[in-house]
C-alpha cells in the first residue's frame, strides 16, 4: 500500500540549468583536447541530466548508457551493485565521463567506476547532479557535483519514487502526509 505524500521543491529548474552551464564549462576545460568524449549515463535516473548536460557541452560527444541495480521500488539503497545493462560501445583508450543522478551511500558510482576503469579508458571522470555526503558508506567523491543536499529522499528531474515523478522539472523532497 502506498503512503500519501507531497513534494516540496528543493532546487528549482532555473538553478539546475545555471549549475549545468557552469559544470559544462569545467568539463570542457578538462577535456578540451579530446577527439571524442564518451558520455555514459547511469539509467534511469540520469536521463534528464545527461540530456541537458550534453547540450551544454561544446565538444564531440558520444552517448552510451549503463544500468546498475539500485533502489528498486523502495527508498533504501542496496549495498550489492549488479550491472543490469552494459555499454554498447568500447571505451578502451577513450575519454569517458560517467553521469549519475545522486551519490548517496556511494556504492553504485564507486562500483561502476571500478568496473569501467578495468576496461582501460584513457581518462575517466565522474559527475553527479546531487551529492548526499552525510549518507556515504564508501570513500568516494565524484569529480564534479551539482549540488550537495541533506539526507532527504528526493524526486524529479529524472529521479523517481516507485517510477513516478521523473517528469517534474525541478528537484523536490518527498514528505509523507500521514505522519506514520
Ligand atoms: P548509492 O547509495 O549507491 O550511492 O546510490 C544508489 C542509487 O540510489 C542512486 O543511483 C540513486 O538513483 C538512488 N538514490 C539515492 N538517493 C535517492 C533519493 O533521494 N531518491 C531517489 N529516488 N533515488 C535515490
Amino acid at each position: 500500500m502506498s503512503r500519501p505524500y507531497v513534494i516540496d521543491q528543493m532546487i528549482s529548474a532555473k538553478s539546475i540549468a545555471a549549475r549545468i552551464e557552469s559544470l559544462a564549462r569545467d568539463i570542457h576545460a578538462a577535456f578540451d583536447d579530446t577527439d571524442k568524449l564518451v558520455v555514459v549515463g547511469l539509467l534511469r535516473g540520469s536521463f534528464v541530466f545527461i540530456a541537458d548536460l550534453v547540450r551544454e557541452l561544446d565538444l564531440p560527444v558520444e552517448v552510451d548508457f549503463i544500468e546498475a541495480s539500485s533502489y528498486g521500488d523502495g527508498m533504501e539503497s542496496s549495498r550489492e551493485v549488479r550491472i543490469l545493462k552494459d555499454l554498447r560501445g568500447t571505451i578502451e583508450g577513450r575519454d569517458v565521463l560517467i553521469v549519475e543522478d545522486i551519490v548517496d551511500t556511494g556504492h553504485t558510482l564507486s562500483h561502476v567506476t571500478d568496473y569501467l576503469r578495468s576496461r582501460h579508458p584513457a581518462r575517466l571522470k565522474t559527475i553527479a547532479l546531487l551529492d548526499k555526503p552525510a549518507r556515504r558508506e564508501v570513500d568516494f567523491r565524484a569529480d564534479w557535483t551539482g549540488f550537495e543536499i541533506p539526507d532527504a529522499f528526493v524526486v524529479g528531474y529524472g529521479i523517481d519514487f516507485a517510477q513516478r515523478n521523473r517528469n517534474l522539472p525541478y528537484i523536490g523532497q518527498v514528505r509523507f502526509t500521514d505522519d506514520a
